[in-house]
């Protein structure tokens, strides 16, 4: 604001201050006293600032002055006098003298108060901002005498109003600016502020066009109209919501998915003002987590539900009540296909598995679900009601559909099939018994000379099943210790260095070494695994730092965790005792999780892992791609790297669509901030489409197969030397 500008202002200042100053100033300044002595000069000399008063001749000259002039300008009040030819008005700075000359005689003639702020020049040769508020003195004729005023320091005032000018424009930039939309918005009446990339995200023009188009908001935005209700309702409960995520219509009509954070702001009474709160476009992100669930529910040579979805449909029917008969499952084994695999070759094998499934879906109904477990194996779950009469009807339709002659690989076959059935509730109350009924059928209709239909019974229930004697065994185990850990070393896809390594345990057992995937299992089931997997962890670090006390390059060593150890609420404190125990760093433990140890309890989990990190220890998610294969849990979990699985990448070599979704989940990852691991590169064709992406590790046989620790060390050995001898050579 200009200072003429300013001094029109005038009655900007409070009327009693300035009135004030009027009333102080003429009865003791009329006289022009100057002495010291005088009772209003102490109150004068006591005011913050100066005071005083000056003829309006031009020249400024001072009648009087208080003490303050000291404080503010540096000169005494003995220096500005007339006799020492130094006036207060020449020390104005220069720019501004005449702009303050103007705005003071125009002030006067009008009669009018004024308000100014300029610049002074201190003794010291300084600049300061001073603010003068003042008014003339006049005779009884009317005409101006003199000028009146309080001249006070504005300095500090001047500085936070710049810095506050200056954040103020610095997040006005980052709101205007910024890539996520942000708003604000009340209840009554809709959003009341945007910024632009929120109105590009909606589709509108403008902030002011989304704010005054959009204006029912529970309707027009949210594709769930009770979203909006949902969103007011979780912050009036918590006061703020997080990811919260919906389908939202933008101004075109075309639906994009958001995912909003926002909070309540609340006055100095509590009374609420509005909602803010930021908004992201997850679209992308929601067409992947959907394409990868689907690739993660289905089986890539069928297309048909796999194994997972299978269960998650049969979980849900039975968990519907009902009174009276509930689903069958038909379990189809194909005869002798292996036969047709081996001499004709896999793509015919893989031919003829889709002519079946096609087969099938068309013999059964809508309501029923035909998945492929793997091989030659399908499943069929035939909806409730479904008597023993009913299911064998369609079981004999099943099999005459798969018995139809077809052409395949320039021949026709004849494939028969070998099917066993099993009804709920009676042979089972979950898939696994189910599933294992219909099983046992199947193998007696092979049994019975195969292409027939066999339903489940009691006497076939399998015997001897081993479970019992594999138990003691392995409870002796724990007990002896008959445990040794593997190594298995991880590679920077750049660069081929040994980055990590991986322990997998294995059982020692008289009959020799037991992989983990046949003990893992019952270990899990009978809560063996707690030992077995604090026994791992003990030896994984002592081993990680014993290798480092050799010299050997510190790499952190990874340890998988079984679901159950999360559950139990205690890992952290074990990592945090083992850690203490063994003096291995945090950073050279990471901790290996599996999507279905984090689902059963997300929130516990997501509480679990977050002391983990707290620890310093890593954390990877293993086994990515065989569950539920979901980037948002990803972001929840905020894991240190992913470990896509080998079968995730098994087809992508020859399949673009595959090799493109493994190539957008490595990317997708990388912008979460997450390092990507490919598991299991078994051959060179998996080794070179890997290359091709830009995955960060791998490991798998095709380099090295998990090996005992003097081997592992042996290799680091060798890498250290030949970086080394490199070193020295270059
Ligand atoms: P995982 O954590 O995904 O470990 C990778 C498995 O893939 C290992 O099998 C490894 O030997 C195998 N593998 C590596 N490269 C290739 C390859 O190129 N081709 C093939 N076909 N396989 C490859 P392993 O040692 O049999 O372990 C199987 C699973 O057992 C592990 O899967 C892990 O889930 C579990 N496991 C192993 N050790 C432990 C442990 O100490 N605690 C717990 N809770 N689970 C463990
Ligand atoms: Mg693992
Ligand atoms: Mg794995």
């Amino acid at each position: 604001m200009t200072i003429a500008a300013k001094a029109g202002n005038l009655f900007r200042v409070s009327p009693m201050r300035a009135l004030r100053v009027q009333q102080e100033l003429p009865s003791s300044l009329a006289s022009g006293t100057r002495q010291r002595g005088h009772p209003l000069a102490t109150l004068l000399s006591n005011l913050d600032g100066m005071v005083y008063r000056a003829r309006c001749d031009g020249r400024w000259a001072l009648d009087f002055v208080s003490e303050g002039c000291l404080a503010l300008t540096g000169y005494s009040p003995q220096a500005l006098s007339e006799l020492a030819g130094l006036t207060f008005h020449d020390l104005r700075y220069p720019d501004d003298r005449e702009a303050v000359s103007l705005a003071i005689t125009s002030a006067l003639e009008r009669r009018q108060r004024y308000e100014i702020e300029y610049r002074i020049v201190h003794a010291s040769g300084e600049l300061r901002w001073v603010l003068e508020r003042g008014a003339g003195a006049y005779s009884e004729d009317g005409s101006v005498i003199a000028v009146e005023a309080i001249v006070q320091d504005n300095s500090r005032r001047r500085q936070v109003e710049q810095s506050l000018a200056e954040a103020e424009r610095r997040y006005r930039s980052i709101f205007e600016n910024a890539i996520e939309g942000i708003f604000q918005s009340t209840q009554r009446d809709g959003y009341v502020t945007v910024n632009p990339a929120l109105a590009r995200m909606y589709g509108y023009d403008s902030p002011a066009e989304l704010i005054a188009s959009l204006r029912d908001i529970d309707h027009q935005l949210y594709v769930e109209p009770r979203r909006r209700a949902d969103f007011v309702e979780a912050l009036e409960r918590q006061g703020y919501v997080t990811n919260f995520e919906s389908e939202i219509y933008r101004r075109d009509g075309s639906v994009i998915w958001i995912s909003e954070n926002a909070r309540e702001v609340r006055d100095a009474d509590g009374h609420l003002l509005f909602y803010e709160g930021t908004v992201e476009d997850i679209t992308e992100r929601k067409r992947h987590d959907l394409q990868m669930r689907h690739q993660a529910t289905h089986d890539a040579v069928t297309g048909l539900p796999n194994r997972l979805l299978l269960h998650e449909r049969v979980s849900h029917v039975l968990a519907q009540p009902s009174a009276g008969e509930g689903p069958a499952l038909v379990f189809i084994d194909l005869d002798q296909f292996k036969l047709v695999n081996d001499s004709l070759g896999h793509e015919a094998g893989d031919h003829l598995l889709q002519i079946v499934a096609r087969r099938l879906q068309q013999a059964v109904r809508d309501r029923d679900m035909v998945s492929r477990l793997g091989g030659d194996e399908f499943v069929v779950l035939l909806a409730a009601p479904m008597c023993r009469a009913q299911a064998e009807h369609i079981a004999s339709r099943l099999r005459l559909a798969v018995a139809q002659p077809c052409r395949v690989a320039g021949r026709e076959l004849s494939l028969t099939c070998s099917i066993g059935v099993s009804l709920a509730p009676q042979d089972g109350a979950d898939l696994k018994s189910l599933l294992r009924g219909a099983d046992a059928a199947m193998y007696r209709a092979k049994e019975f000379g195969r292409n027939n239909v066999q339903f489940f019974s009691s006497e076939m229930a399998p015997q001897g099943t081993g479970g019992l004697d594999l138990l003691m065994r392995l409870h002796q185990a724990v007990e002896r210790r008959e445990f040794v850990l593997h190594y298995e070393p991880k590679y920077e896809l750049a660069s081929g260095r040994i980055v990590g390594v991986e322990a997998l345990v294995r059982w020692q057992s008289p009959e020799g070494l037991i992989p983990p995937g046949r003990f893992i299992p019952l270990a899990e089931e009978t809560g063996l695994i707690v030992p077995i997997g604090e026994w791992v962890l003990r030896t994984a670090c002592a081993q990680a730092r014993a290798w480092q006390q050799q010299g050997l390059p510190s790499l952190p060593v990874s340890v998988n965790l079984s679901p159950r150890q999360l559950a139990r609420g205690d890992i952290a404190e074990l990592v945090s005792e083992v850690l203490a125990e063994t003096g291995l760093a945090p950073e050279c433990l990471e901790l290996e999780i599996t999507e279905s140890a984090v689902m059963q309890d997300g929130e516990k989990a997501a509480a679990m892992l977050a002391r983990l990190r707290e620890l310093g220890v890593l954390i990877s998610m293993d086994d990515f791609g065989t569950g539920y294969s979901s980037l948002s849990y990803l972001q929840r979990f905020r894991v240190h790297c992913l470990k896509i699985d080998r079968s995730f990448l098994l087809a992508a070599p020859r399949d673009p669509e595959s090799a493109t979704i493994v190539r957008a989940v490595i990317s997708l990852a990388h912008s979460l901030g997450l390092r990507v691991l490919a598991e299991g590169i078994e051959t060179a064709a998996h080794f070179e489409f890997l290359r091709s992406t830009r995955c960060d590790e791998f490991q798998g046989y095709y380099l090295c197969k998990p090996v005992p620790a003097p081997a592992f060390a042996q290799m680091l050995r060798s890498q250290q030397m030949r970086e080394e001898r490199i070193s020295a050579f270059v």
